[in-house]
């Protein structure tokens, strides 16, 4: 053996540790791979499931040679020929029996021995520190204390064990004033070596009790305590062994039989006694193995130090060690499985995509629950304050990160559902289009809304979390309820504009050919130059914009009735349907208009003022076409007809009805600007004159088809062309004379 901390060399963990660990080396110091100890002999993922006991006794009492045989353990015995000094410090090491015993008793699982350094004068020459220090550690881990001793040193009371087991009971005190409530007992197991039998083993027993008594009696017991009894605090066990020596088989046979004794075993509920083996449950220290060697530091540093040894705060100070320590392992787990799904996410987001990570609500409560169970499984058994407090801090931090990313998956369903939701009405309407126009927008929208909105919740419904608060999205899945309504109705508006556009190109197409037709009329002045007495033209001409204004009024409001089925049949609001009617009054206004101007453009309208002259004046009041003769009064009917034509020059430069002599009620038909409409629905609207207050133009100035300049011009160009058809006519005249 040399001495060192074994886990420091490069060969195999087995050879390294042969002879177990040194805990606690002679200069006192503690060896920090106790831990890799416990897990190399797989102690630590033991839970509660291993027993700790420590020898004393004086030097050289075959304490070691002891162990060794129980537990099959290779602490270093003194060689029989150099009588000096081997164990130093308290060297640790798990049993190594793993078997049955002769008797067939199968030893307790997960033992760990501990071979204290000797206590006696001779060893640390006068030193009764370490020997202090040692009992308080063995006493603050150990469930059983083997107390070894020669036969022929029972009752001697002044003997060096006995100042040992002083020592035992005073520290034993110590401890339990700090740490009333856990009452923590121990097993003090005598094993009486040498024992050549004179004496029986009873005797020896009693004696060893009543020593016991009057050494407890002899301490100075803390206040409060001064009336404990040592019972309170210890059990009792004594074996006998014969000499190894001069009895080798017998030896090896009672060892055995002792062996079988390191079992568990419990109280009887009759009469307390003990049934089965050594290890009652509450001697256990209830230190979880995986703590065990940062619980035995930390009391050995306190120790060490001179510290009074708090064992309630060692074990608090532990809890919070451990639980900080098993909590980071199990979010390495957890984030084995979360990051990459963050980074995911991060990524989407920085490129703007709305990415839904699939399954990620079973992801990541499968993550939440493993790595929370994993926490309770190994944490639970520390401190119970201590672990709940850190296990509430694990789920806080653990439901953070699910939360952000819950809500970065809900944000890109929100995003990713507005989208589709908005792509699968355009298109079914796109697509009712091309099959002939004949599609019932409400019906698309219900469709798909119930549609999209079944997708979130399924999402939203798949990251919940039973039980747990943070995870209920119903305030997402009513936002993005509500979003659908919004992006449905902008949807609706836009189907509105398209139905509107619609109407009013049917409006211009019906007014194209109806107002057409009418001042086609004008062309054939075949009804004659009117009244001969009043000069009043006839009536096909008196009244055309009466015949424009009705024609127009009744397309309008045929339209208007078709624009209306139509708007409510994808439930549009009353006010959006206002608006709508409004607005296509406004522009049919506005197409009549520019209808109006096509007609009376300069060679339309010259046009028809030519074929109007002609009928006048080359056709008589029954229509018959009229053959010059040169008695005919063709001065007289030339200017009757031209006068009548021209005439029709004032008639057309403004739109009046016959009736009244006024224009008719342009204000009175489009109506006041409805409430509902907004801003935008004004933007592509010309003013009106009349309407349009603001805009300076008035009704009369609306009503204005021909400019004064253009009608002047007009009557000028006429007149040449009238003149121009009369000199034709009396040419013909007289080349028909001269025939
Ligand atoms: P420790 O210092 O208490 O650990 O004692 P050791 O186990 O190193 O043994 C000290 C000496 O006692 C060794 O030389 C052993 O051979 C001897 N020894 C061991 N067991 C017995 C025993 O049962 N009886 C006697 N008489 N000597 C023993
Ligand atoms: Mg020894």
């Amino acid at each position: 053996m040399n001495g060192h901390f074994a886990a420091a060399g490069n060969g195999s963990a087995a050879q390294n540790y042969e002879h177990g660990i040194q805990v606690v080396d002679e200069d006192k110091a503690f060896n920090t791979n106790l831990n890799d100890y416990l897990t190399e002999t797989h102690v630590a993922e033991a839970g509660f499931n291993y027993h700790l006991i420590s020898v004393f006794g004086s030097q050289s009492t075959g304490k070691s040679t002891l162990l060794n045989h129980l537990f099959g353990t290779e602490f270093s015995v003194m060689s029989e020929s150099e009588r000096r000094q081997t164990t130093k410090g308290i060297w640790m090491s798990k049993n190594k029996r793993e078997g049955p015993s002769n008797g067939g008793t199968k030893m307790a699982d997960n033992i760990l021995v501990m071979d204290v350094e000797g206590t006696d004068g001779r060893e640390r020459g006068e030193d009764q520190d370490f020997e202090r220090k040692s009992a308080l550690f063995a006493l603050a881990t150990s469930e059983v204390l083997i107390v070894n001793i020669w036969e022929h040193q029972v009752g001697l009371y002044q003997g060096a064990n006995m100042g040992l087991l002083k020592t035992v009971f005073e520290v034993n005190l110590q401890l339990f004033l700090k740490d009333k409530q856990s009452q923590t007992r121990s097993l003090l197991f005598f094993v009486i070596r040498d024992h050549i039998g004179h004496t029986p083993l009873s005797n020896l027993r009693n004696t060893l009790i009543q020593d016991l008594t009057k050494i407890w009696s002899s301490i100075s017991k803390p206040q409060g305590l001064e009336n404990s009894k040592i019972e309170d605090y210890f059990d009792f066990a004594f074996a006998a062994l014969p000499h190894k020596i001069l009895q080798p088989e017998k030896f090896v046979a009672e060892v055995d039989n002792l062996g079988a004794r390191f079992t568990t075993g419990h109280r009887s509920t009759k009469d307390q006694e003990f049934v089965g083996g050594v290890f009652l449950p509450e001697y256990h220290r209830r230190i979880p193995a995986d703590g065990l060697s940062v619980y035995a530091e930390g009391v050995w540093d306190q120790i060490v130090n001179n510290k009074d040894l708090d064992l309630p705060t060692q074990q608090e100070l532990l809890a919070q060690f451990r639980c900080d320590e098993i909590a980071r392992e199990v979010l390495v787990a957890f984030d084995t499985i979360i990051v990459p799904l963050e980074e995911q996410q991060a990524e989407a987001t920085r490129l703007g995509k709305a990415t839904v990570l699939p399954d990620l609500g079973a992801t990541g409560a499968g993550a939440r629950e493993r790595c929370m169970k994993a926490f309770e499984t190994q944490a639970s058994r520390y401190h119970k304050g201590v672990y709940t407090m850190k296990r509430g801090e694990l789920e806080a931090k653990i439901d953070a990160r699910l939360k952000t990313l819950y809500q970065g998956q809900l944000s890109a369903a929100h995003k990713a559902g507005v989208n589709a939701f908005s792509d699968a009405v355009t298109g079914a309407v796109k697509a009712g289009q091309k099959a002939g126009g004949s599609y019932e927008f409400a019906e698309i929208v219900e469709k798909q809304k119930a549609k999209t909105l079944e997708i979130f919740k399924k999402e939203a419904q798949g990251l919940s979390i039973p039980g747990v608060a943070w995870s209920n999205f119903k305030p997402q899945y009513r936002l993005f309820e509500k979003e659908l309504d919004e992006v449905s109705a902008r949807l609706r508006k836009e189907e509105m504009r398209r139905l509107a556009i619609r109407v009013e190109r049917w409006v211009k197409s019906r007014l194209g050919d109806a107002i057409g037709l009418e001042f086609n009329k004008l062309g054939s002045g075949r009804g004659g130059t009117g009244a001969p007495e009043t000069g009043e033209l006839p009536p096909t001409e008196k009244d055309l914009w009466d015949r424009v204004w009705t024609v127009f009024l009744g397309i309008v409001s045929e339209a208007e009735s078709r624009f209306t089925d139509r708007a409510k049949s994808f439930e549009a609001s009353e006010e959006e349907v206002q608006v709508g009617l409004w607005r296509l009054r406004r522009k049919s206004w506005v197409a009549l208009r520019e209808r109006i101007e096509e007609e009376v453009m300069e060679s339309n309208i010259l046009m028809k003022l030519r074929e109007n002259f002609e009928d006048k004046f080359r056709y008589d009041e029954e229509g018959v076409p009229r053959i010059w003769r040169p008695t005919d009064d063709i001065k007289g009917i030339y200017n009757k007809s031209k006068e009548s034509t021209l005439e029709l020059i004032p008639l057309l430069s403004r739109f009046r009805l016959a009736e009244t002599y006024a224009p008719p009620d342009l204000p009175g038909f489009i109506g006041p600007q409805p409430a509902g409409a907004e801003p935008e629905d004004e933007e592509d609207l010309p003013p009106i004159g009349g309407v349009d207050e603001e805009d300076g133009k008035s009704l009369e100035e609306e009503m204005t088809v021909l400019s004064e300049s253009k009608r002047q011009d007009l009557v000028v160009r006429f007149k040449k062309m009238a003149d121009a058809v009369y000199v034709e006519a009396t040419r013909s005249t007289i080349s028909g004379i001269s025939q």
